[in-house]
C-alpha cells in the first residue's frame, strides 16, 4: 500500500477535524492518535489511540506526524521534541514568535534529517500566502487583514489557561466600515485596533477573582494586550447555550496601484463554519507535501511559504496542468 501514513499527536478540535479530513484524502491512511492523556480516556470517530510514551515504537510506521497541541503551552516542546524522530507537521500561531519557533523546529530537523513544517493553518498559513502574493505582484500597495466574526482558538485557548478560568471563548470582530473603505481602493492607515475588538466570554471557577482574571486576560502580551478587549463574565449555563460552535473567517486585501490612478484590489476571503475542521484540512494537504519534500532530502523547518502549490495537491504534474493551469 503505497498511501502516506499519517499519525495525530493530541486529540482536541484540531486532532479530531486531521481525522474527519484523512477520510477525505484516498492517498493517505491514519494510523494511530496520540495522546497525553490515558489512551482509554480519549474517544475518536475510529482510530485507535496510544499513550505518547510509546510513540517511539512507531517510528517506522508513520511517514507524517501531525502535531495537534496548542500553541500557547504544546507546540514549543512538542515541536522540537518529536521533530528528533518524525516529520512533522503543526499550527503554531503565536506571530510574534514564529522566528523563534522556527529555529527552535529547524535545528533539530536539520540535525535529524527530517521536515518540520511549521504554523500551517489559515491564519498563519493560507493568509501569509494571500499577503505575500499581494505584496509581489501589486509592490506600490498596502496589505490589510482582517478577521472574523469568530471564535480565535489560540486565544480561547490562552484564556482556558489563566489561574481563576473553568472556562473561556473570544470573538473577533472586525469593523465593516474599516473593511469598506479598504475595498475602495483609499488605502487608509488603520491601527489593530480601529480593525478589530475583541470579545471575551469567561465562566470563572468558584472563589475566583473576576477583577485579577479580567486584568491578567487583558494585559497578555501579544494575544491581548495590543487589542480593544472586553471580558464579560457569564454563567456555565449560559456558556454552554451560546458558545458552543466555533466559526471563524476574515479577509486578506492587497489595495495598489500598478501605475498612476490605476487601482488594483485583490481580495481572499473565508467563511468557515468549523475553524478546527478547516484547519486540520489544510494541515492535511501540507502533510502530503511535508512527505513529498523529506522524499526529496529536503529537510529542516519549511513553512507555508516554502511549499510549491502542485505538492499539496495528489494530482500528478500532467493532470494539473491540463485541468486546472
Ligand atoms: P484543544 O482542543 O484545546 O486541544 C489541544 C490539546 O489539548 C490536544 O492536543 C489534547 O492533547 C489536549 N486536550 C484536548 N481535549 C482535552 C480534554 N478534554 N482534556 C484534556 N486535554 C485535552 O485545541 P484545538 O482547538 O485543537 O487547537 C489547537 C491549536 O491549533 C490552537 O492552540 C491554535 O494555536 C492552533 N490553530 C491554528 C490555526 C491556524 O490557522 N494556524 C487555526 C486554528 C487553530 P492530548 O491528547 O495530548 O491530551
Amino acid at each position: 500500500n503505497n498511501q502516506i501514513k499519517v499519525a495525530i499527536v493530541g486529540y482536541g478540535n484540531l486532532g479530531r477535524g486531521v481525522e474527519l479530513s484523512i477520510s477525505k484524502n484516498p492517498d493517505m491512511s491514519l494510523v494511530a492518535v496520540f495522546s497525553r492523556r490515558d489512551p482509554q480516556s480519549v474517544t475518536t470517530i475510529n482510530t485507535p489511540v496510544y499513550s505518547i510514551n510509546n510513540i517511539l515504537e512507531f517510528k517506522d510506521k508513520i511517514d507524517v506526524l501531525i502535531l495537534c497541541g496548542g500553541s500557547k503551552d504544546d507546540l514549543p516542546i512538542q515541536g522540537p521534541q518529536f521533530a528528533e524522530h518524525f516529520n512533522v507537521v503543526d499550527s503554531y500561531d503565536n506571530h510574534a514568535e514564529i522566528p523563534q519557533y522556527f529555529a527552535s523546529v529547524d535545528k533539530v530537523a536539520s540535525k535529524n534529517k527530517k521536515v518540520g513544517m511549521i504554523s500551517i493553518g489559515w491564519d498563519p498559513g493560507m493568509f501569509s500566502i494571500n499577503r505575500l502574493f499581494g505584496e509581489a505582484l501589486l509592490p506600490d500597495g498596502d496589505t490589510y487583514t482582517f478577521w472574523g466574526k469568530g471564535l480565535s482558538q489560540g486565544h480561547s485557548d490562552a484564556i482556558r489557561r489563566v489561574e481563576g478560568v473553568k472556562a473561556g471563548v473570544q470573538y473577533t470582530i472586525p469593523s465593516t466600515s474599516a473593511i469598506e473603505k479598504v475595498r475602495s481602493g483609499s488605502r487608509p492607515t488603520l491601527t489593530t485596533k480601529e480593525k478589530h475588538a475583541r470579545e471575551c466570554f469567561v465562566v470563572l471557577k468558584d472563589g475566583a477573582d473576576a477583577k485579577k482574571v479580567e486584568n491578567e486576560i487583558k494585559t497578555m502580551p501579544n494575544y491581548f494586550e495590543p487589542y480593544d478587549t472586553t471580558v464579560n463574565f457569564i454563567s456555565q449555563e449560559e456558556f454552554d447555550k451560546n458558545h458552543n460552535t466555533m466559526p471563524h473567517g476574515g479577509f486578506v486585501i492587497r489595495s495598489g496601484i500598478s501605475s498612476t490612478g490605476v487601482n488594483q484590489v485583490i481580495e481572499y476571503s473565508l467563511k468557515l463554519d468549523s475553524n478546527p475542521e478547516f484547519t486540520a484540512s489544510v494541515l492535511v494537504a501540507y502533510a502530503r507535501a511535508t512527505y513529498r519534500l523529506a522524499q526529496k532530502g529536503d529537510f529542516g523547518a519549511k513553512t507555508a511559504f516554502d511549499v510549491a502549490p502542485n505538492l499539496l495537491s495528489p494530482k500528478t504534474s500532467l493532470e494539473l496542468i491540463t485541468e486546472i493551469l
